[in-house]
């Protein structure tokens, strides 16, 4: 007799749309690609998920750290990557002659063009999120004017008061941290213009999965340790409850004894068939009670 379970998975698993269209796109290329001669190239993983892209290597897509990697520029095609890519980047591939396929999310793309525009009217830019992320260095590359990343708690750009500013967001950030970050802004700058571009896509899973966590024993987060929006949902779980974030069933650990509630969810660039393998996994030690949040 299997001990029982109570399970709630998320509404909001599974692909956004922004992943959705890439995978289609570079799907559509890889399909065209021996017609039409060209060899498809992604810079840096396109979708933050190890099985995803190892199928997308297996039919023909080429990862490259470099553009100086690509031999043949006349006959590649450049994949941009859903959370778009440093100005500088696209302009060193067009001048060598390589094809873009932008696949920048639209979500992104707002941002990058709110970015450009503010720095156009003399203001300084600042991107709420990290600084080390390909997103935000991406966003920060459109400003032309003097710019800066920003987390709440962190050392404030050593700007002086009176500097006009224009505060964007990074797309995948928690309200938490839009709120926190913009508050400490606000307190040093006069002039503030700010803009709360996070996905919305996003925002509902984390409200989601946040209450869930109020509800369970353990959290599952189904999404890759290098997935901005995977990790922000382990982390807005972890501050609830225990929370475990794995990328393929095999991850999956034993519960422990007083584990009865579970919940599941999983990042925008997690293949559902994933988390429907987890489910089975769980499924063969327990009997599942379904609820819903
Ligand atoms: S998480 Fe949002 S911003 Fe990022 S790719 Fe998906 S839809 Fe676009």
């Amino acid at each position: 007799m299997k001990p029982p379970l109570t399970l709630i998975v998320a509404r909001q698993a599974g692909f956004c749309f922004g992943v959705t269209r890439v995978i289609k796109l570079i799907s559509e290329a890889l399909e065209r690609a021996a017609e039409d001669g060209q060899t498809i190239f992604g810079l840096g993983w396109p979708i933050h998920n190890t099985r995803l892209v190892h199928e997308l290597e297996e039919k023909g897509l080429k990862i490259i750290n470099d553009i100086g990697e690509i031999a043949n520029p006349q006959k590649a095609l450049l994949v941009i990557r859903a959370h778009g890519e440093q100005r500088p980047v696209l302009e060193r591939a067009l001048a060598a002659g390589i094809k873009l396929l932008d696949a920048t999310c639209p979500l992104v793309a707002r941002i990058r063009e709110r970015a450009a525009a503010e720095s156009a009217e003399g203001r300084r830019v600042i991107c709420i999120g990290s600084a080390g992320h390909p997103e935000v260095q991406g966003i920060l590359s459109c400003s032309s004017n003097i710019s800066s990343a920003f987390l709440a708690h962190q050392p404030l750009p050593s700007w002086g008061r009176e500097t006009p500013v224009s505060i964007v967001t990074q797309s995948t950030i928690t309200e938490a941290t839009f709120k926190a970050a913009l508050a400490e802004l606000a307190a040093c700058f006069d002039d503030v213009r700010s803009f709360d571009l996070r996905c919305n896509a996003v925002e509902k899973r984390q409200a989601e999965a946040g209450k869930m966590a109020e509800i369970v024993d353990l959290m599952l987060v189904v999404g890759s340790q290098v997935s901005a929006n995977s990790c922000h949902l382990a982390d807005i779980c972890r501050a609830k409850v225990a929370t475990i974030q794995l990328d393929e069933v095999g991850q999956l650990k034993e519960f422990k004894p007083h584990i009865r509630r579970v919940g599941i969810t999983a990042g925008s660039s997690t293949p559902l068939s994933i988390v429907r393998e987890i489910i089975g996994k769980i499924e063969e030690k327990y009997t599942i009670n379904y609820e819903e949040v």
